[in-house]
């Protein structure tokens, strides 16, 4: 059997899904703890972790979330092209305690659509739920703004793990669905 059949008989699906936000969100954090189940308090923009990989499986199909982390890229106003290429889920992160991290999702979705076309699925993350007491940044808000975008809109923690597998799944499912139909 030649590799091309076998790869059709798995069904093995490999979806790249990029993490976009202003620096110290958490977007790394999220991704540690989504793909290793780990927290770092004191974590740096760690250069050289491009992307890492977590298996799932949605309706029976194994599916590779193939998540990207902008390692710090993003600090410099120069995530690359590369970074986005043959993106098809997307996690836009804001911190519910800094406005001004809000008031960038605009700008990440506009680099968004510049790099991707608009059938990349989408969800707005506001991260550092546990932060409760020093929030600046309602769940109303973020949900407006999600609906108005038509995104789909999670708040999370990647301290103590709220939402933080639901964000990605609901990415990638939704992805899941997007190349479902198109394969019908
Ligand atoms: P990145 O620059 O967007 O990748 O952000 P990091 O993942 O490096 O996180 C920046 C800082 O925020 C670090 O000190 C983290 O420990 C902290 N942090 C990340 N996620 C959370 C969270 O959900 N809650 C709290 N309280 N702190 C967080
Ligand atoms: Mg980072």
């Amino acid at each position: 059997m030649g590799k091309q059949e076998q790869q059709e008989e798995g069904e093995e699906y490999l979806f790249k899904i990029v993490v976009i936000g202003d620096s110290a969100v958490g977007k790394s954090n999220l991704l540690s703890r989504f793909a290793r189940d780990e927290f770092d308090l004191h974590s740096k923009a760690t250069v050289g972790v491009e992307f890492q990989t977590q298996v799932l499986e949605v309706e029976g199909k194994e599916v590779k979330a193939q998540v990207w982390d902008t390692a710090g890229q993003e600090r410099f106003r120069a995530v690359t092209s590369a970074y986005y290429r043959g993106a098809v889920g997307a996690l836009l992160v804001y911190d519910i305690t800094r406005r001004t991290t809000f008031d960038s999702i605009k700008r990440w979705l506009d680099e968004l659509n510049t790099h991707c076309d608009t059938t990349v699925a989408r969800i707005l993350v506001g991260n550092k739920c546990d932060l409760e007491n020093i929030r600046e940044v309602s769940a109303e808000e973020g949900k407006s703004l999600a609906a108005e975008e038509g995104l789909f809109f999670i708040e999370t923690s990647a301290l103590d793990s709220t939402n933080v597998n639901a964000a990605f799944e609901i990415v990638i499912r939704q992805i899941y669905n997007n190349v479902s139909r198109k394969v019908l």
